[in-house]
């Protein structure tokens, strides 16, 4: 077995997690995904019902662009509309990390060691963390995929990248996502693991991309976020999806209007 799991941690119960009020923090940095631990983490939106996300942006004054905000994510990426443009290659300087994983309440995010990078010409973005959405958020031509990994990204002066990679279903398909570690099923659990990875391992072979500005998809929503969604998806083994949906569920925001963005497409 190559990830075993070293220990499980509950750190945080589920009523501490849900009950934290919010700060209105808007800039970008100032996101949940750059918590390190369940602890930081806020929540009082959820995926369904009344904290659902057609709701997100009257729970709380600053997740107020959830629903006024003109750049938001996910959208559905239409690929013939989209302006095929000279845009920089995404140089993935990704390196085998040691990783712990980490149930926060609304998705599994797996944080690594300091030292991976993201270059897009001439912004060197580090890598913060990546976490998965079932379904997939983005949709591409109306398609949704099983599951989608967000890798998220910063640079020193706070800017915010994120690569989408969508995964689907594949019998054959030889990747083993944590196929073989405890993934942490209850919110506030922490797994660490024992062996480390390449995160690199979790991209397409294809490094062709869609990219538009857009928004973190969990409130506060923030804008001002450089999305960079591959356009060829991974495969991984059924099992492996059916382990992450029996924990997440759907954890994904519906699509949003585009308004007048723009969508360009690598050559
Ligand atoms: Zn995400």
């Amino acid at each position: 077995m190559k990830y075993v799991t070293r220990f499980v941690v509950v750190v945080a119960s589920v009523s501490q997690l849900m009950c934290q009020s919010l700060s209105a923090q808007e800039r970008p940095t100032a996101h949940h995904y750059f918590s390190k631990t369940p602890h930081e983490h806020i929540a009082h939106w959820s995926y369904t019902g009344k904290n659902g996300p057609e709701f997100w942006g009257i729970l709380d004054p600053s997740f107020r662009l959830a629903s006024s905000g003109k750049q938001q994510s996910p959208i559905d990426i239409k690929s013939a509309k989209a302006k095929a443009s000279e845009l920089p290659a995404l140089k993935f300087d990704y390196r085998i990390e040691r990783m712990a994983a980490i149930n926060n309440g609304h998705t599994i995010q797996h944080n690594g060691e300091p030292g991976s990078f993201l270059v897009v010409g001439d912004k060197r973005y580090s890598l913060e963390q990546y976490h998965v959405h079932t379904p997939s958020e983005h949709t591409l031509d109306g398609k949704q995929f099983d599951l989608e990994i967000h890798f998220v990204h910063k640079t020193k002066s706070g800017e915010v990248a994120v690569v989408g990679v969508f995964v689907q279903a594949d019998e054959k398909a030889e990747i083993d996502i944590p196929l073989s570690y405890d993934l942490p099923t209850k919110p506030g659990e922490r797994v660490e693991l024992e062996s480390a990875r390449n995160p690199s391992d979790f991209l397409p072979p294809s490094r062709e991309y869609f990219t538009y500005a857009g928004s973190f998809t969990t409130p506060p929503c923030t804008e001002q976020i450089r999305w960079y969604v591959m356009k060829q998806p991974i495969g991984v083994p059924p099992k492996v999806l059916e382990r992450f949906v029996a924990i997440l569920k759907s954890n994904n925001r519906p699509v949003q209007n585009l308004y007048d963005r723009v969508v360009e497409k690598s050559k």
